[in-house]
């Protein structure tokens, strides 16, 4: 049977130590970087000729989805989350004019998809940032734009059920009532963020099949996903 697609576009940054760290706001017991270390060697005594390598890792490393309880004590956990939720229709909407560090307002939302958005669709938010991105310097997160107030309330009016972001999703509209207001406020409606996504460029059709699945982790509030687009 012929696959029911042309092609697949990887919208997943590649966790690589190289090019790759996490920002450490305060409040953490550990830093934890992305690093992979080899726990046995091909060549090891007793080894049966094989290697295993571990990873040291936040679950918000890398394309990640993010479930209710990162933000909200308490909240649903990505084990309780339908995997429904990661599989299905998407749209793109354009912002690159947001860039560098500008507001993405309700208007600019309507404006880009305000025509095609249908309830239940996972929405991303293109601007190309992350296709140079380099490792969230502080230059990374100042360029990327913010979702306003009225913004993130436009997403949960259309009831978007994933909101996945190509630039740093945590900053906010100055004056913004609380810190992490945008993303703690989609958490609190039960919308999954998905941030750091590339390629959103190489999506060349309006609506498109997202699949985005999280590992089957019990008890945690993010995974790490491997983020494809069906075109
Ligand atoms: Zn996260």
């Amino acid at each position: 049977m012929p696959a029911a697609f042309d092609k697949i576009v990887d919208l997943s940054l590649e966790l690589d130590p190289q090019n790759f760290a996490m920002r450490t706001p305060a409040g953490f017991t550990r830093d934890l970087q992305f690093a992979m270390e080899v726990l046995k060697e091909h060549d090891a005594p007793g080894g049966a000729g094989q290697i295993v390598r571990g990873v040291h890792m936040r679950l918000h490393a890398g394309s990640h989805v993010d479930a209710p309880e990162h933000n909200v004590r308490d909240g649903t956990q990505i084990h309780q989350l339908p995997l429904a939720l990661f599989i299905g229709d998407a749209i793109v909407a354009d912002l690159r004019d947001k860039m560098p560090g500008k507001s993405i307002a309700e208007a600019d939302l309507e404006r880009a998809i305000g025509s095609c958005v249908r309830p239940g669709d996972r929405i991303l938010l293109r601007t190309d940032h992350n296709n140079s991105y380099d490792g969230g310097s502080d230059e990374w997160m100042k360029a990327s734009p913010y979702l306003t107030v009225g913004a993130t309330r436009w997403l949960i009016e259309k009831r978007a059920v994933i909101v996945g972001y190509d630039f740093y999703h945590g900053n906010d509209e100055p004056g913004s009532p609380r810190v992490f207001h945008n993303s703690r406020t989609l958490s609190e409606h039960g919308v999954i963020t998905m941030p750091y996504l590339k390629n959103l460029d190489r999506i060349t059709k309006q609506r498109v099949t997202l699949i985005a699945l999280p590992l089957n982790i019990i008890g945690a509030e993010a995974s790490p996903v491997r983020a494809v687009v069906l075109m």
